[in-house]
C-alpha cells in the first residue's frame, strides 16, 4: 500500500469527564504546549459523566491558540446534520480555523434511543451518514445562492438557507470499519480514522484498498483522502507488545504504518499528562524525521480534490506554479477563492490568485505570468481599483495584500518605508503613534501600492499635495523581473513615471515617503439644502479657492429625489488644532446655504481615516465612473452639474478640492502633470454607456484632464487625458524601455 505523501501529524484523544471539568481542558492546553496539531474528545450525548462535547470544544477552543480541534467521533443520530454544520462553520470561525469534523455513525443504540434517538442498523447507517454529509456541505457552501435541499431517508432538509462558510475547508473524516462505511469514505469525505485496538490484522490493508478504489470510481486521487489512527498505549522500558515499551520502540512500530499503510495523523488516546509529554518529546520527533529520511526530498504541492480540479481554467499552467507561490496560490475550486476573486468596485473570476509576501515572490509569480501572455494580468495591493483592473476573468492576479510592512526609517527625517499591500488607515494609525500623517486619500481601506502609484487626493491635499509629492524613492519589479530603485538619483525618469503611471511600469514593493508632523484635525461634516444646485455649487468653489491652505473639502450629491430639496453633503479637513481657527476656517462654509445637519470634531488624522467598511472584495459587475480635473467652477460648469444629476446616467457625484500644495509642484515633475486643476470630479453610474454618453457632451467640454484613479472608460483618448503632451510622449518612451512587451496593462496602459 502506497505512502499518500501527506505531512506526519499527532493528536490527542482526551476523555470529556466532569467530575473535575478544568480537567480535560487543561489536558487540551497542554497537548498545544507540548506542540500537538490536534486534541480530540469522545462525543457521547447521553453519557453523564461526560461534559457535551461540542461545549467543551468551544471553550478548548477559546483557551488556545493554534491547536486544531474535533471530535472523536460526532454522534451523528443524535446532533441533526444541518444544525451540526452550522455549529461547526461557527466554530471554525470563531477558532480561527481550527476546527475539523469526525463523524460517526452512531453505537451504544439503547443509550440514543434512550434519548430520543433512532435505532439504525449498520446499513442504514451508511446512509444516514451519506445524506448528513450533502447536508453539512450545502450548508458551508454560503456563495450557493439556492435554497438547500435534501430528500433524504434520513435526514431532510427543505429550503435551508445556506452558511455560515467556515474559516477553512473542514475536513470531514470518516470513524468507520465495515465495507460500505469505508466505500462512502472514499466516494465523499476527506479522512478515515479507525481506532487501532480495533483493527485485525490486515484491516488496514483491506480499508485502504477499500477506500481506493471507491475514490478512483468516483474520480477522486486516493491521495486526497487522509489517513489517521487512533492509538493507545504506555511506555516501559522493556518490549510489552504494540505501543508497550520504551519511545524507540513506539517508533519502530509506527514507522510502517506511515511507510505502508499511509496512515499520517497519529492521535494518542491518554489522559495522563506524562504520557502526552512523553510522547510529544520523544516519539513524534523521532517519527517525523524517519518518515521524513525514507520519502526523501517532497514537494510541497498538495493533493486537490477532484472538485478543485474540475474547476481549474484553460489557458493557465496550474501544475507550472512555482514551489514558493504554492501556499499562496488560490484556484477556483479552493475554499479561499470566494474571498479573492472580486475586489471592492468589481466582480472577477480570475484563473488563479498568487499571494505574495516577499520581494522573491513578486519576482516568481512575475515570471509566471510573463510565461502566459494571452491572459489578462491583474496586479493587486488592496483590491480597491476602480481604473485598475485588480481582478479580471480567468487571467492571473498577482496580490500584494499580505506586504504590508510599515517601518520607520529615519525618525529625524520623518522617512518611512511602506509596502504595497497596507491600507491608509493603518498607515494613518502607525504615524499618528508618532505625531505624524501622510497626505492620502479619503478611504481607509484603500491601498498604498495603487493609490501611491496614480496620484493621491484626500483630506491634506490643499496643505500637504498629493501623496506621490512625498515619495523619495520606491523599489519596483520590472517586467523583465528585475528588482530597481527609483529616486531623484537613481533611474531618475522611471521615478518620474511611476508617480502618476505607476502601473504602467513594474509593481512597486516598497515606498518612501517624508511625511509631515500633523497633531489632531478638525473634522466637519455639513449637510446643506441646495435647491439652487448651480448656485450651491459655485460658492462652495468659490469659497473652497478663497479658503486658507488649511482646509480641504470634498462634496457630495446625489440625483435629485421628487418631492425632496436637493441635498449636498459637504465635508472639509482643517489641518489646525486650534478650535477657533477651525470654526474661523469653517465659517465661510457654514454660511453657504440653509444648513440641514452639522457636525465638527478635534480628532486624530486616524480617526478621519477609520472609515472603512468591512470586508473589501464584495464587488460585482464592473464599475462605470468618469473622471475631470477642472480649475474653477465656472457657472456654465455647475449648470451642467445640475444637468448631469437630472440626467438619471450617475447615482454619484463628487467635487474634492485639490490646488494649493498640489499646484507648488512643476507639471514636469511627476507623470501626474494637470497640476494647476483647483478641483476633480468624480461621478459613477450603473452603465459606461450612458454616462458617457452624458459626460462626453455636458462635461467633457468644461474639463483640462482627468484623474486616472477614477476613470473607468477605456477609449484611447482618456490616456491624452491623464497625460497631455509632452507628459504622453514622454510616457510611451519610457514604457518602450521598461516594458516593452506590454506585461502591464490593467491600468491606463500606455502599450
Ligand atoms: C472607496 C474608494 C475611495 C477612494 N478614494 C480615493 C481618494 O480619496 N483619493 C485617491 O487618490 N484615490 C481614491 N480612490 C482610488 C484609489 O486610489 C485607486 O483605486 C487605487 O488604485 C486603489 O489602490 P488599491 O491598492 O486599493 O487597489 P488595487 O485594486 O489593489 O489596485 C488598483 C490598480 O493599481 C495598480 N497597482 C496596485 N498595486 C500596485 C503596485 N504595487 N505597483 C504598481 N501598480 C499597482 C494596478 O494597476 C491595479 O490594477 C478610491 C477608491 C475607492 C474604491
Amino acid at each position: 500500500m502506497p505512502d499518500y505523501g501527506h505531512p506526519i501529524q499527532f493528536g490527542t484523544f482526551i476523555t470529556p469527564t466532569n467530575s473535575s471539568p478544568e480537567v480535560p481542558v487543561q489536558l487540551a492546553v497542554l497537548s498545544e504546549q507540548l506542540g500537538y496539531d490536534l486534541v480530540t474528545f469522545q462525543d457521547h450525548p447521553y453519557q453523564p459523566s461526560f461534559l457535551d462535547t461540542w461545549t467543551l470544544m468551544t471553550w478548548v477552543a477559546a483557551r488556545t491558540e493554534r491547536i486544531h480541534i474535533s471530535a472523536n467521533v460526532i454522534n451523528l443520530p443524535l446532533r441533526p446534520p444541518a444544525v451540526m454544520a452550522r455549529a461547526a462553520a461557527s466554530l471554525d470561525l470563531l477558532s480561527g480555523g481550527r476546527f475539523d469534523l469526525a463523524l460517526g455513525a452512531g453505537a451504544f443504540w439503547d443509550a440514543i434511543v434512550a434519548m430520543g434517538g433512532d435505532r439504525l442498523t449498520p446499513g442504514q447507517g451508511v446512509d444516514a451518514l451519506s445524506e448528513a454529509i450533502e447536508i453539512i456541505r450545502g450548508v458551508w457552501d454560503a456563495d450557493n445562492r439556492t435554497p438547500l435541499r435534501v430528500d433524504g431517508t434520513y435526514h431532510h432538509v427543505n429550503g435551508a438557507k445556506r452558511g455560515p462558510s467556515p474559516a477553512h475547508d473542514i475536513p470531514i473524516w470518516v470513524g468507520a470499519l465495515k465495507p460500505r462505511m469505508l466505500r462512502l469514505t472514499g466516494s465523499k469525505a476527506d479522512g478515515w480514522l479507525p481506532s487501532y485496538a480495533y483493527l485485525q490484522p490486515g484491516d488496514l490493508e483491506a480499508g485502504n484498498a477499500r477506500i481506493d478504489d471507491a475514490a478512483e470510481e468516483a474520480g477522486r486521487d486516493p491521495r486526497e483522502i487522509t489517513r489517521l489512527l487512533n492509538i493507545g498505549g504506555r511506555f516501559s522500558r522493556s518490549n510489552g507488545g504494540t505501543f508497550d515499551g520504551p519511545a524507540e520502540q513506539w517508533v519502530e512500530q509506527l514507522l510502517p504504518l506511515a511507510l505502508e499503510n499511509g496512515e499520517s495523523t497519529f492521535i494518542l488516546a491518554s489522559d495522563d499528562p506524562a504520557t502526552l509529554q512523553h510522547f510529544a518529546e520523544e516519539v513524534a520527533p523521532a517519527l517525523r524525521a524517519a518518515v521524513a529520511a525514507e520519502r526523501g526530498p517532497q514537494t510541497a504541492r498538495s493533493t486537490r480534490s477532484s472538485i478543485a480540479l474540475s474547476k481549474r481554467l484553460s489557458g493557465i499552467d496550474y501544475d507550472a506554479v512555482p514551489e514558493s507561490l504554492l501556499a499562496g496560490a488560490i484556484e477556483p475550486g479552493d475554499h479561499g477563492y470566494a474571498k479573492v476573486r472580486s475586489t471592492y468596485m468589481r466582480g472577477g473570476s480570475p484563473g488563479i490568485v498568487l499571494q505574495v509576501t516577499d520581494v522573491a515572490g513578486v519576482i516568481d509569480a512575475l515570471a509566471y505570468a510573463r510565461a502566459h501572455p494571452d491572459i489578462p494580468l491583474g496586479v493587486r495591493s488592496a483590491g480597491h481599483g476602480i481604473s485598475g483592473r485588480s481582478t479580471n476573468h480567468g487571467g492571473i492576479i498577482i496580490d500584494l495584500s499580505r506586504m504590508s510592512t510599515i517601518e520607520i526609517l529615519d525618525e529625524s527625517a520623518r522617512l518611512v518605508r511602506i509596502e504595497p499591500g497596507a491600507k491608509w488607515a493603518d498607515v494613518a494609525i502607525a504615524l499618528g503613534e508618532h505625531g505624524w500623517a501622510l497626505s492620502s486619500g479619503d478611504y481607509g481601506g484603500v491601498g498604498v501600492g495603487g493609490l501611491a502609484t496614480a496620484g493621491g487626493i484626500g483630506w491634506l491635499s490643499r496643505k500637504h499635495g498629493l501623496t506621490i509629492d512625498h515619495l523619495r524613492a520606491l523599489e519596483v519589479v520590472t517586467a523583465d523581473g528585475r528588482l530597481v530603485r527609483a529616486s531623484a538619483d537613481e533611474n531618475a525618469e522611471l521615478f518620474y513615471g511611476m508617480r502618476g503611471a505607476g502601473a504602467n511600469f513594474g509593481i512597486a514593493v516598497s515606498f518612501e515617503f517624508e511625511v509631515d508632523p500633523i497633531a489632531d484635525v478638525g473634522w466637519a461634516q455639513l449637510v446643506f439644502d441646495a435647491s439652487d444646485t448651480a448656485g450651491f455649487l459655485q460658492g462652495w468653489g468659490a469659497t473652497v479657492e478663497a479658503a486658507p491652505r488649511d482646509l480641504t473639502s470634498n462634496l457630495l450629491m446625489g440625483p435629485p429625489r421628487s418631492g425632496q430639496p436637493q441635498v449636498a453633503q459637504v465635508f472639509a479637513l482643517v489641518d489646525s488644532d486650534d478650535a477657533d481657527t477651525i470654526l474661523e476656517h469653517l465659517q465661510p462654509l457654514a454660511q453657504l446655504a440653509p444648513m440641514l445637519d452639522q457636525s465638527v470634531e478635534l480628532k486624530p488624522y486616524a480617526a478621519v481615516m477609520a472609515n472603512n467598511s468591512g470586508p473589501g472584495g464584495q464587488g460585482q459587475g464592473e464599475p462605470a465612473s468618469r473622471s475631470g480635473l477642472i480649475e474653477h467652477i465656472t457657472p456654465a460648469f455647475a449648470a451642467a452639474v445640475e444637468q448631469l444629476l437630472a440626467s438619471g446616467a450617475v447615482y454619484f457625484f463628487q467635487i474634492r478640492s485639490v490646488g494649493g500644495a498640489v499646484a507648488d509642484v512643476a507639471a514636469d515633475a511627476t507623470a501626474y502633470s494637470n497640476r494647476s486643476a483647483n478641483f476633480s470630479v468624480v461621478a459613477i453610474g450603473a452603465s459606461q454607456d450612458r454616462i458617457n454618453a452624458v459626460w462626453d457632451t455636458l462635461m467633457a467640454p468644461h474639463f483640462d484632464g482627468l484623474y486616472l484613479s477614477f476613470d473607468t472608460d477605456v477609449r484611447p483618448e482618456r490616456l491624452a487625458d491623464a497625460f497631455p503632451e509632452p507628459a504622453l510622449s514622454r510616457l510611451r518612451a519610457l514604457k518602450r524601455e521598461w516594458d516593452p512587451g506590454g506585461v502591464f496593462r490593467d491600468n491606463f496602459s500606455l502599450a
